[in-house]
């Protein structure tokens, strides 16, 4: 986009909250079961039945409030939101409409200059209920519809459209699921629905204080969807301005095939909903006990835990963002760290080796076997000569595979560093005699050439040469 326009952004963001149980009955909600068996009178609308509202649900809508820094409503109030549609059997939402739970928050991102910051607010956030889902199949004639979800809780986050950038809606995005995982209160999977994400854009002239007409874009799947929707956006409503046109105030689909929004219908407007209070929910007071019980058990939130990973382990902003990135990971840095001498080792190993078994195997934290004390093992034993550090990373790799325990691994592979003199001067010896050519490089000055020798100490000892003292011997015994 042009330097002439500005873009405001506002981001609408659908949580589902992991709760065993849907928002108002017992049904389950676990993702996956057969179509339509986790259903029963109250999720299907039938006459006579009545809500009850989710405990849990208010406890996870709570905690995701205070971290966002919200005010909290002293009432929480229902309505329904009326419309037609297959995957609404009720013919309405359960939604909050005038009273959400929750208002006047904020979401802090990095600004674009490196180490500042923006605060992003939150207009609102109010609990509702989730629909069903229709699936379409182009070889039939009918779509299928499946029920399961209908009636999961759900929070919306609704921004303000402080949003001025795609990346910065990215960023956006990036924190409040981060926020989110932190609290475990939602697996935050795009791809199973638990976080659906809505964007409202509009361009104007800068320095304009209207808002221009906005557009709002659906079927955003992933993060990068968004982004990329967005800078299309910006685009098509700029080259309609240019040329004299108006922009329609409407709902577009994303086509992520084609990189392109679709024009989907006109915008509705709140009135077209016809809200009015759920009569079937009375509304009741929010206690202050309740939120003071949801505040003490907050868990550490990554904003804190960076600042407090900058002061306590003195490690740049660059690798505490990767640490910090997942709470398991920060916390499985944390205990490694507290056990070996230096906790940079620790960090390199986590950001390095660690990780990268996480993306090998495509898991989390939790799907590694890996105990923290093991890991703090292995790093000790690189550090005290024991193991090398070629070894350590062959050792860890079979924890995390087998679950064995690092002594025995080393045990069973041999892996013990030979640090011995008189066994590491026999290979030594052994790797001059084969390497005549390098050895006479180095003696005329080609210092790498050491290097190469150093390798073939270790590949002789099949990696178990400690390359330290190979190194010292070998120019010892080259320069003798
Ligand atoms: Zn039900």
């Amino acid at each position: 986009m042009s330097n002439k326009y500005e873009t405001v952004i506002g981001l609408e963001v659908h949580v589902q909250l992991a709760t065993k149980t849907k928002a108002f009955c017992g049904c389950s909600t676990k993702f996956g079961a057969v179509p339509n068996t986790q259903v029963c009178p109250v999720c299907l609308g039938l006459p006579g039945v009545l809500p009850v509202f989710n405990k849990k649900a208010f406890e996870y809508a709570i905690k995701l409030a205070i971290a966002l820094d919200c005010d909290l409503q002293s009432i929480v109030k229902f309505d329904r939101k009326n419309y037609y549609y297959p995957d609404l059997p009720k013919n309405y939402q359960i939604s909050q409409y005038d009273m959400p739970l929750a208002y006047n928050g904020k979401i802090v991102i990095d600004a674009e200059r490196e180490g500042e910051f923006r605060a992003i607010g939150v207009t609102r956030a109010h609990l509702e209920e989730d629909a069903g889902k229709l699936i379409h199949d182009e070889r039939l004639p009918f779509s299928y519809i499946d029920l399961n979800r209908t009636g999961t809780p759900l929070l919306e986050i609704v921004s303000e459209p402080d949003i001025r950038t795609p990346d910065e809606a990215y960023k956006y995005l990036t924190v409040l699921k981060q926020i989110i995982e932190y609290l475990e209160i939602s697996d935050c999977n795009m791809e199973e629905g638990s976080l659906r994400c809505d964007a409202n854009v509009s361009i104007r002239k800068k320095g304009a204080a209207e808002l221009g007409s906005k557009v709002e874009i659906k079927n955003l799947n992933s993060f990068k969807a968004v982004r990329d929707a967005l800078f299309f956006e910006e685009v098509r409503q700029e080259e309609i301005l240019e040329d004299g046109g108006g922009i329609s105030q409407e709902t577009r689909l994303w086509d992520a095939d084609k990189n392109v929004t679709i024009s989907m219908r006109s915008k509705e407007a709140a009135h077209d909903y016809r809200y009015f209070p759920e009569p079937d929910l009375v509304p009741f007071e929010v206690k202050k006990g309740d939120i003071e019980a949801v505040r003490k058990n907050m868990p550490e939130l990554p904003a804190k835990k960076r600042k407090r990973f900058l002061d306590e382990y003195k490690l740049n902003a660059k690798d505490v963002d990767v640490l910090i990135s997942q709470r398991d990971i920060a916390n499985l840095f944390e205990s490694v760290a507290k056990n070996v001498q230096k906790p940079q080792i620790a960090a390199n190993w986590v950001k390095g080796e660690v990780m990268k078994h996480l993306k090998e195997k495509n898991t989390d934290v939790k799907g590694l076997k890996l105990n923290p004390e093991d890991l703090s093992k292995i790093i000790t034993m690189v550090e005290n000569g024991t193991v090398s550090g070629l070894s350590a990373k062959e050792i860890l790799a079979d924890c995390i595979e087998n679950g064995d325990k690092p002594d025995d691994i080393i045990e069973k592979k041999g892996l013990k560093q030979v640090s011995d003199e008189d066994e590491l001067s026999r290979i030594v010896s052994e790797v001059i005699d084969n390497n005549v050519k390098s050895v006479t490089d180095f003696k005329n000055g080609k210092t790498n050439a050491l290097s190469f020798l150093v390798g073939q100490v270790m590949k002789t000892s099949k990696g178990k040469a400690n390359p330290k003292i190979a190194g010292e011997m070998l120019q010892k015994m080259l320069l003798s």
